[in-house]
């Protein structure tokens, strides 16, 4: 953390941040320029917070030089992480597209999509138990019952599944049921104490961004998961929030390199929430590919005007399908594999 002292600092106003750092178990290293005083922390400076200084006597302004985030960051990781699903490797040279409904319905509705998506070429499979629904009189998931039908239907065509955990009471079911991956939806990226609890759990963790949240604060909720143990975290962008209205939300391709940049986790899209239309899929589908994705995670519904939920975003059998072929020639365009 660097410290910026004011024009007109006196020595008993740098002495109190020095004696501040040195409290904290930094150590200070004081720089008298001509116009300004700088102190320089030296030590690990995330225990430090700015507004520690410049609530102080003197201080003109404080900022972290080092990132808040180290686990998940690439620069304590250089090489790509590769996560095993189950034998399926996400974040390596082949992308994985994960698809399946937004949530189960029904035996017969999750036994077909589980054909479909196995038909289309998919290695893994999504679809909700646990829905966070915007109202509290909308089908809110059939939840362990959901689990166990999925579960039934994704065996019988060896997909590992992808299911939301909204509450950490959920756990043991998903243990239960040995759900393959946890998705931590937008709505929960900054639900501290969740993040916590799937850090502590031996399974992969797709981390949604939440709606709003920046890069860095999106870096800070995969360091609670990594911090508690868990470090298969895969960062999940799924459209922001911005004055448009003209779609759901946003699809920040831009968060793709930035994230690849920034971490060595994998980074997946989600074009479905996204446009939140099923015309959208495609082309917001090609533009992640190309821009880096490792993944997609793709809504897709046997009879989509029947689903229960998210109806204008699913993509018909035959749509995913010919989507896979599409995808398949970006993804080698760009020297990788589908
Ligand atoms: C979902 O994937 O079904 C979902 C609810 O997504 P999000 O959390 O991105 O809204
Ligand atoms: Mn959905």
């Amino acid at each position: 953390m660097i410290i910026v002292m004011g024009p007109e600092v006196t020595d008993e106003q740098v002495g109190t941040v020095v004696k501040k750092l040195e409290a904290a178990g930094l150590k200070a290293n004081v720089s008298r320029g001509i116009e300004r005083t700088v102190i320089g922390a030296i030590g690990d400076e995330r225990k430090l917070e700015a507004d520690m200084f410049t609530s102080l006597p003197g201080v003109e302004s404080a900022m972290h030089i080092a990132k808040q985030y180290k686990i998940v960051s690439r620069e304590a990781h250089k090489k790509n992480t590769v996560i095993d699903i189950r034998g399926v490797p996400l974040g390596g040279n082949q992308i994985q597209i994960i698809g399946g409904p937004c949530s189960v319905e029904t035996q017969e509705q999750m036994d077909l999509s589980a054909k479909y998506v196995k038909e289309a070429g998919c290695r893994l499979m999504r679809g909700g138990a646990f829905k966070p629904r915007t109202s509290p009189y909308a089908f809110q998931g059939h939840g362990v019952e959901g689990l166990d039908m999925f579960r039934k239907a994704a065996d019988k065509f060896n997909l590992p599944i992808v299911t939301e955990l909204m509450d950490a009471r959920q756990i043991d079911a998903f243990m239960e049921y040995d759900v393959d991956v946890i998705q931590i939806g937008t709505r929960n990226m900054q639900n501290f104490d969740l993040l916590k609890e799937v850090g502590r759990i031996n399974k992969p963790v797709i981390l949604k961004r939440g709606m709003s949240a920046t890069i860095s604060e999106w870096l800070m909720s995969a360091e609670y998961i990594a911090a508690g143990g868990n470090h298969n975290i895969i960062f999940c962008e799924r459209g922001i929030r911005t004055f448009e209205t003209a779609y759901r939300n946003v699809l920040d391709v831009t968060a793709i390199p930035v994230l690849k940049k920034e971490t060595h986790l994998p980074v997946i899209v989600d074009p479905s929430h996204a446009g939140g239309k099923a015309w959208m899929v495609p082309a917001l589908s090609q533009a992640a590919i190309a821009a880096g994705a490792d993944g997609l995670l793709i809504e897709m519904h046997p009879s989509p005007c029947d689903a229960w939920c998210d109806a204008d975003q699913a993509l018909t059998p035959d749509e995913l399908k010919k989507l896979m072929g599409t995808l398949g020639v970006i993804a080698g365009a760009i020297g990788r594999t589908l």
